[in-house]
C-alpha cells in the first residue's frame, strides 16, 4: 500500500468549503467569544449543525448493509474518513481552535463509542447526531487524583442488581463539551458522556469500563466550568456522579460485569484515533500564526528569499524558513498517522508520535512569531497572542507531551507500560 500525497479530491472540495466557514463564521467573531468566556456561539454552532446535515458529514452511525449488497463491501475509493478529518479540523482550527471545540457532533464522545462500543451502541448513540437540533458528545476520564495515569481512575460503577442498572459515583474534571453535552437546552438535542469508571477498585486496567450517561439523567450534575488560559469558547467542565443510575446496556462494549482488560484497551484505542486529530487542530492554530506573520512582514516589504543560501539569509528570514519547516514535517506525521487509520493499521507509535510533535511545533512556531511581531505580537489588537494561548493545549489533552513520549518509546523499545512508567 502507497501512501498519497496529493489531497484526494472529496477532502479538497470540503477544504473549500470550510475555508469560507473559517474566514465568515469564525475569525470575525474570534476575539469576542475569547473575551466573553462561557458565551456560547451559537450562531456557529446552527450553521455548523445545518451544514454538516446537509453534506452528510455529521452522520456516524454504522450504515445498514442490505442483504446481497456486494457493492457495499467493496468500497470505490480507498478508506479517506480519518484523513478528511484531519484536513476538516486542521482548516476550522485555522479559523479559531477553540470554536472548533464547540463544533456540534459526536466530539471525543462519538470517538469512544466508535473505539469500545458494540455494533448495538453504535447505532443508538451515534444516529443522534444529525437530528434537528445540534447535538453534543463528551468523553470523561480525567479526575483530580489521575491524569496521565489513566489506569489509576477512582469513580465507580456499582451493579444493582435488583434493578439491572450501573450506580456510578465519583467526580470527572476537564471535560471539553461536558456542559453542551450533559446539560438538556432548549437549543440542542439529546446528548450524551462517556465515562470511564473502575467495576472493581482492586483490578486496576481489568476494572475499567466505560459507561454512557444521557443528558438530563439524574445524578449527574455540572459541577463548575473552568476559566482558562486559552481556547476560551470552549467549554471545560467539572462532572460530579452521586448515585447516578443508568441502563445495565449503557456499558460500553460487551454488556457484562466480567474484569477484562478491554475496557483499557477499548480507551487506549480511542486515543489512538483521536490523538492525530488533536495534533490536526493544534497544526491549524500553527498555520494561522505563520500565515499571519508572513503577511505582516510582507506589508512591511520584508521578503522571504528562498533558495538562497543560509549564511545570506537574514535572521528573519531563517527563523521562518525553519518554522516553515516545523509545520510541514508535523503535518506530514499527521498525514502518516490517520493514513494508518483509515487503513486499519496500528497505530499506536504514529499517533503518539505526531501529536508530540505538533504539540512542540505550535508552541514554537506562535512564540517565535509573538516575539518577530515585538509588542505587536503581545498586543490585542491582533489574534497573535489568543493562538499563542490557543497553542498550549496541544501538548496537555489527549497525553500530554510527557506521556506521549513515553507512549513512543515503549512501542520503539517494545516495552509494556508497567516497565517504562
Ligand atoms: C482544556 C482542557 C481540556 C481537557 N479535556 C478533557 C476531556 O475532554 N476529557 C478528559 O478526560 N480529560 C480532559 N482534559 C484533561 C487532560 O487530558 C489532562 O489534564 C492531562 O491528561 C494531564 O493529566 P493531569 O492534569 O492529571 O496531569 P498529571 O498527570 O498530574 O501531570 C502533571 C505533569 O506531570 C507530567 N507527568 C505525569 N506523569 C509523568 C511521567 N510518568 N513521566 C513524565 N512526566 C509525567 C505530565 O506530563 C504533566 O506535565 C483536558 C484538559 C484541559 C486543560
Amino acid at each position: 500500500m502507497t501512501i498519497e500525497f496529493e489531497t484526494p479530491k472529496p477532502i479538497a472540495q470540503q477544504q473549500y468549503v470550510l475555508k469560507t466557514v473559517a474566514d465568515n463564521m469564525m475569525r470575525p467573531h474570534s476575539r469576542y467569544f475569547d473575551e466573553n468566556e462561557h458565551e456560547i456561539p451559537w450562531d456557529y454552532i446552527n450553521f455548523m449543525h445545518q451544514a454538516m446535515k446537509a453534506s452528510g458529514a455529521g452522520s456516524l452511525a454504522p450504515k445498514e448493509e442490505k442483504k446481497g449488497d456486494t457493492a457495499s463491501k467493496k468500497p470505490k475509493h480507498p478508506p479517506i474518513g480519518y484523513q478528511m478529518l484531519a484536513h476538516m479540523l486542521e482548516i476550522i482550527s485555522w479559523g479559531d481552535a477553540g470554536m472548533y471545540l464547540v463544533t456540534p457532533g459526536g466530539g471525543l464522545g462519538a470517538a469512544a463509542v466508535q473505539a469500545a462500543g458494540n455494533l448495538e451502541q453504535k447505532k443508538k448513540f451515534l444516529a443522534r447526531f444529525t437530528g434537528d437540533k445540534p447535538t453534543f458528545a463528551a468523553m470523561c476520564m480525567t479526575e483530580s487524583g489521575s491524569g496521565s495515569d489513566t489506569s489509576s481512575i477512582r469513580a465507580t460503577a456499582v451493579l444493582d442488581e435488583a434493578t439491572n442498572e450501573w450506580v456510578l459515583n465519583g467526580e470527572k474534571i476537564f471535560v471539553t463539551a461536558g456542559d453542551k453535552a450533559l446539560v438538556e437546552r432548549e437549543e440542542t438535542g439529546k446528548g450524551f458522556i462517556v465515562v470511564w469508571a473502575t467495576i472493581d477498585p482492586e483490578a486496576g486496567r481489568a476494572g475499567m469500563r466505560s459507561f454512557i450517561i444521557e443528558a438530563g439523567t439524574p445524578g449527574a450534575k455540572v459541577e463548575k466550568l473552568e476559566h482558562k488560559l486559552g481556547i476560551r469558547a470552549s467549554d471545560t467542565a467539572t462532572i460530579v456522579l452521586q448515585d447516578c443510575r443508568v441502563p445495565f446496556d449503557h456499558i460500553l462494549g460487551k454488556p457484562t460485569v466480567e474484569k477484562t482488560t478491554k475496557g483499557f484497551k477499548g480507551a487506549m484505542a480511542t486515543f489512538d484515533a483521536t490523538r492525530p486529530l488533536v495534533a490536526a487542530i493544534g497544526m491549524g492554530v500553527a498555520r494561522s500564526a505563520l500565515e499571519f506573520l508572513k503577511e505582516k512582514l510582507a506589508e512591511e516589504g520584508v521578503e522571504i528569499r528562498y533558495g538562497v543560501a543560509r549564511n545570506r539569509l537574514t535572521s528573519i528570514e531563517r527563523d521562518v524558513i525553519d518554522m516553515e519547516v516545523m509545520l510541514r514535517s508535523a503535518w506530514l506525521m499527521v498525514l502518516k498517522a490517520v493514513w494508518m487509520a483509515d487503513n486499519k493499521k496500528h497505530n499506536a507509535l504514529e499517533a503518539s508520535m505526531s501529536k508530540v510533535k505538533a504539540g512542540d511545533v505550535g508552541i514554537k512556531i506562535t512564540q517565535k512569531a509573538v516575539e518577530i511581531m515585538g509588542p505587536l505580537g503581545y498586543s490585542r489588537e491582533f489574534l497573535l497572542e489568543k493562538w499563542f494561548r490557543d497553542a498550549k493545549i496541544t501538548d496537555i489533552y489527549e497525553g500530554t507531551g510527557q506521556i506521549n513520549r513515553l507512549v513512543v518509546a515503549r512501542n520503539l523499545l517494545g516495552y509494556r507500560g508497567s516497565q517504562l512508567r
